[in-house]
């Protein structure tokens, strides 16, 4: 029976192998972690990670061929495929601060990796890394004093939270990067078996090394610039009277183009554009290409704007002062089902509506308080007699309405289309302000209400 490890048990590993064992009843397959509190989650009815379908996957498997453990050590040694899913966050200190990836924590693995195997493995890079990375790893590897051979693959994800099953399950393409050795083409061979069990042959693309590598963080940088071209039209439409909406569908209708990911918003958030592209800037910068870094480095500067330019419009909307007003901030997750806060505009609109003096009233169907109060930095002493007192978290959409001067909504979740807003009407300060960071309510709707609709892109009064 095929062994495999996966290494962090994130919002990808966990999901990424549950599916895997799903499809492959074969395979024993164990997700391993350093942190005991989420593998305990992982191992109880509360997984650790929201997702639609996760959880049936998930308690269809668990304890057949699907295990978590802590216990990295072991299931390392004992596996045939490894695949890293640790993260790579934005380093927030020396060479690179605030760009460059910090591989701290892929780094400890490899160590890990090399130490305690005692036979032949395949490395598979899970985590989005910058480009060489193989390379890096390579050189920790073969510290290992047992005559262990590995061979070190690329195989990028591409799911997105919210919509992480289907995109398992049915994935535009699984991207596979390795040497052109023939041990480097058979661990390719050998991956690709597992994927075939359920993604059909064309969808399966094997390439270089570095090419897989780069793909994955050009294919974020593409989608982040897309939602940034469409963010600076809306900034633009605004200021003529134009409808982004009617924009992006025109130019969306050009075959070249599409439809997707043209949709205006108060901006992108999430663990990975912002880090990634900003990875993609330094590894510009770090060869040479200052153009291309400049160009990559807008796309992050447009999503800072766009969310600067939401709270100036709530501030200057509301007579230029929210100061002791009481704002309802709907949504806080980064987007809609998931409770995932990681980047999410909710915490810089928050913060810029803080700074004016708001009082905040905080609703989300799947954050936790416990999440907001550390986004937000609630508990931190030095901000006790300010942030706290001027933050409210509530479990009620109602409750966190009721009253308020303004609202805010911040995640696209779907309950908020179909909100009683004649009652949130009734129960709010007039006159009632309504500021839709995701265009998902009907504006028209609302006004005939009485509110105030603020839609990002719109005319204010069309
Ligand atoms: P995450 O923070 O949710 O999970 C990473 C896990 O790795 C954590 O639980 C952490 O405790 C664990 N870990 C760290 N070092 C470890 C070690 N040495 N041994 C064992 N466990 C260790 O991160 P994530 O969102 O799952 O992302 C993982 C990688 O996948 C990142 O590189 C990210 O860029 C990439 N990625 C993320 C997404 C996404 O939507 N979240 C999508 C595609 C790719």
């Amino acid at each position: 029976m095929l062994k495999i490890c996966c290494i962090g048990a994130g919002y990808v590993g966990g999901p990424t192998m549950a599916i895997v064992a799903y499809k492959c009843p074969d395979i024993q397959v164990a997700v391993v972690d350093i942190s005991s509190s989420r593998i305990a989650a992982w191992n109880s009815s509360s997984l650790p990670v929201f997702e639609p379908g996760l959880d049936d996957i998930v308690m269809s498997c668990r304890g057949r061929n699907l295990f978590f453990s802590t216990d990295v050590e072991k299931h390392v040694a004992d596996a045939d495929i490894i695949f890293v899913s640790v993260n790579t966050p934005t380093k927030r200190q020396g060479l690179g601060a605030g760009k460059a990836a910090d591989l701290t924590y892929w780094e400890s693995a490899a160590r890990l990796i090399a130490d305690v195997s005692t036979s032949d493995k395949i490395v598979v890079e899970k985590s989005t890394v910058p480009v060489k990375t193989a390379e890096a790893i390579e050189r920790i590897l073969t510290h290992n004093s047992n005559g262990v051979r590995f061979q070190i693959l690329s195989n990028p994800e591409f799911l997105a939270e919210g919509t992480a099953i289907n995109d398992l399950l049915h994935p535009d393409r699984v991207l596979i990067g390795g040497r052109s050795t023939p041990e480097g083409q058979a661990a390719v061979n050998t991956l690709v078996s597992v994927y075939a069990h359920w993604v059909p042959a064309d969808r399966i693309i094997s390439m270089g090394l570095w090419s897989a590598e780069i793909s994955k963080l050009a294919a974020n940088a593409f989608l982040a610039q897309r939602i940034s071209s469409i963010n600076a039209m809306s900034a633009l439409c605004e200021a003529t009277s134009a409808d982004v909406t009617q924009v992006a569908y025109a130019v969306g209708k050009d075959s070249r183009v599409g439809h997707r990911f043209l949709n205006a918003s108060v901006g992108y958030g999430g663990s990975c554009f912002q880090k990634d592209i900003l990875n993609l800037v330094y590894i510009c910068e770090c060869n040479g290409l200052t153009e291309v870094a400049n160009y990559w480095k807008q796309v992050v500067q447009l999503n800072d704007y766009q969310k600067s330019r939401f709270v100036k419009r709530i501030v200057s909307s509301m007579f230029n002062t929210v100061a002791q007003k009481k704002m309802a901030i709907l949504g806080f997750a980064f987007k809609k089902d998931t409770g995932d806060t990681r980047e999410t505009p909710a915490i810089d609109v928050c913060q810029g509506l803080l700074r004016d003096n708001a009082h905040l009233s905080i609703y989300d169907p799947q954050v936790t308080e416990e999440q907001i109060r550390h986004d937000l930095d609630m508990d931190n002493p030095d901000e006790t007699h300010g942030r706290s007192k001027q933050i409210n978290i509530v479990s009620d959409v109602y409750e966190a309405t009721e009253g308020a001067h303004g609202v805010c909504i911040m995640t696209e979740w779907d309950e908020f289309k179909t909100l009683d807003y004649e009652r949130i009407f009734k129960h709010m300060q007039h006159p009632s302000f309504i500021f839709d960071g995701r265009n998902v309510i009907d504006a028209d709707r609302l006004r005939k209400i009485g509110f105030i609709v603020y839609s990002i892109g719109k005319p204010l009064d069309p």
